[in-house]
């Protein structure tokens, strides 16, 4: 084990011999960043969450944009820049050994145009807004998502269908307003369910069949705050509960909070089919240490947001597996990559990248950008399989003796994986925002952007407060209404399949923006962070995503296991 100084933010950190023996087979040098850092760099160069209007650079129509109108780089809608009126040779530059490899990179990253979202387009049908999202259909707002169909205001999944409000929903149907959740059917305002039909508010559920305010519960029918009712009873308990009533709801929510919080939680959100893992929301993995979110990883450290199985031997992966290996330090990279370091929206089938950012369908590229279909290409220029092999490992050897500096100083030999140039968002537009919040004087101190630009409100037409109760009592015309928000006072618009959804579901229309109902859920989900405590059982020591200072009562694995299984 090596101890080391973090680069960015001075705290130690370790490099172990497992670490040492991947860097050695993928051929890099150790990190000089702490593993927080990196996460943050990489996450910064993607943006899921914070969308614009401003106007194609090649057709003029006005497109969403993960880019706000005073980003000065070229943008093109979705149709443009997947199209083949452009190519990114047209860009191509001949490598100059008297600069540094980087600031060419640089220079070429400044100039090629990006495309508006960051969808892998060609999969999609009838999804104009939703952004990192992939093989779905007929979507409105949703993020980072892959196989979903009418989905709405809803992030993080993968197979979900006719849902809306939902993050980290897998195979699932008819849910509303749920948190991380697997193959369910009608599952409402709950959190960490899996199997499991007609459940409201309940939390650590499996298998459970109309249950309401239920924790910790496996393959139990008809409960309610965990006591068990016949058929009959549980029928007419759920009409005085008002599930149908905005008022109902809000009251109902708040008793099932606070009794969650008399039960205990599992150490960490995962289940029995993990062996030897570490870090939160983990499924179906094994050997994979500090991961967050992580589904079918093998041998994987460091890695978050692997939401389609699977990924195997990668390091410093955010997002997003897909039958992706071998990858180091890169953001948004999946769909079939395999051996791709230090880049950065790269896919889908990208093979052997280094330093490239937005490459499709790419085999042998270094330092790339924005190139579709091209192999054995540096800087965008295409050479022959002979000419890159030379002139490849020739440049990494510049790169260590003429690294490229930044205009904040900082140094970026290869090896590192450089947010100077790929990170092209804002912080506080980036994931790394959602993940890892920073204030705007903790971001720019660090070196990266900040923001302060919204997209303008539409002014209301009418208060949240005056919306009908219930769905039963809303008429089609809330559909040509501006509603102002109950918290944030911004308008936000409720559109044809969203309140037919809630009408099947028998659910009012929400008081709040789509906005504030997402900020409140990702305020409920841990975090990428782990932290040191003793279970609340045995007083072992623990490894758990809440803080020692969180009043939730935390079981180590083996404690909640005894108990719920
Ligand atoms: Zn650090
Ligand atoms: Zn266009
Ligand atoms: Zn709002
Ligand atoms: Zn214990």
């Amino acid at each position: 084990m090596e101890n080391r100084t973090c680069q960015n933010c001075g705290k130690d950190f370790s490099i172990e011999k497992s670490d040492q023996d991947f860097y050695e087979k993928i051929k890099v040098p150790p990190p000089t960043w702490c593993p927080e850092c990196r996460m943050a760099r990489r996450l910064n160069c993607v943006n899921s969450w914070f969308l614009f209007w401003r106007n194609c650079d090649k057709c003029s129509k006005r497109t969403l944009s993960m880019y706000p109108a005073s980003k000065k780089l070229k943008v093109y809608c979705e149709r443009c820049w997947w199209g083949d009126s452009w190519d990114g040779t047209e860009y191509a530059m001949d490598y100059d050994p008297g600069r540094p490899f980087l600031a060419q990179v640089k220079e070429l990253s400044e100039k090629t145009p990006y495309v508006a979202l960051e969808n892998t387009y060609l999969t999609m049908k009838n999804c104009e807004y939703v952004n990192s999202v992939a093989y779905s259909k007929d979507c409105y707002l949703i993020y980072w998502a892959d196989y979903c169909e009418f989905v709405y205001h809803s992030s993080i999944l993968n197979g979900l269908k006719f849902s809306s409000d939902c993050i980290r929903g897998w195979n699932s149907e008819l849910c509303y307003e749920s948190i991380g959740f697997n193959r369910n059917y009608q599952t409402f305002f709950s959190e960490e369910c899996d199997d499991c039909v007609d459940v409201w508010f309940s939390r650590n559920c499996y298998g459970c069949t109309n249950c309401i305010g239920c924790v910790n519960l496996r393959g139990e029918k008809n409960c309610i705050f965990n006591e068990k009712y016949s058929k009959e009873e549980y029928e007419k308990k759920v009409k005085e509960l008002k599930l149908d009533s905005w008022a109902g709801l809000r009251d109902l929510e708040k008793k099932a909070h606070a009794f969650w919080l008399t039960k205990p939680y599992r150490e960490y959100n995962g289940h029995a089919l993990n062996k030897n893992v570490s870090g939160d929301h983990i499924y179906t993995s094994r050997n994979s240490k500090e991961c967050y979110l992580v589904n079918g990883a093998e041998n994987c450290k460091w890695a978050q947001f692997v939401t389609v199985p699977a990924a195997k031997d990668c390091m410093d992966y955010s997002g997003w597996g897909h039958n992706s290996e071998l990858i180091y330090e890169t953001g948004q990279v999946g769909d079939k990559a395999s051996n791709v370091k230090f880049s950065a929206d790269c896919f889908p089938d990208v093979v052997n990248a280094e330093y490239s950012l937005w490459c499709t369908a790419a085999k042998n590229v270094f330092g790339c950008v924005n190139l579709k279909r091209k192999s054995y290409s540096i800087l965008n220029k295409q050479y022959s399989k002979e000419e890159f092999e030379k002139l490849k490992p020739k440049i990494i050897e510049d790169m260590k003796n003429n690294p490229f500096i930044d205009e904040k100083g900082r140094i970026w030999p290869y090896g590192e994986f450089c947010v100077e140039i790929f990170g092209k968002h804002a912080y506080n537009n980036s994931n790394a925002y959602k993940m890892i919040p920073k204030t705007k004087e903790q971001a720019l101190r660090e070196g990266y952007a900040w923001n302060d630009e919204e997209n303008p409100s539409h002014a209301a037409t009418m208060k949240s407060e005056n919306l009908a109760d219930k769905i039963s009592e809303t008429a089609d015309s809330v559909l040509d209404e501006v509603i102002e928000c109950s918290e944030c006072s911004r308008g936000y618009k409720v559109v044809k399949g969203e309140l037919n959804l809630l009408r099947k579901m028998g659910l009012p229309v929400p008081h709040e923006c789509p906005k504030c109902r997402e900020n409140k859920r990702f305020a409920r989900m841990t975090k990428p962070k782990m932290y040191h405590r003793n279970c609340a059982k045995c007083g072992e020591a623990i490894y758990t995503p809440y803080a020692p200072e969180d009043p939730r009562i935390v079981y180590c694995v083996k404690d909640y296991q005894a108990e719920f299984l």
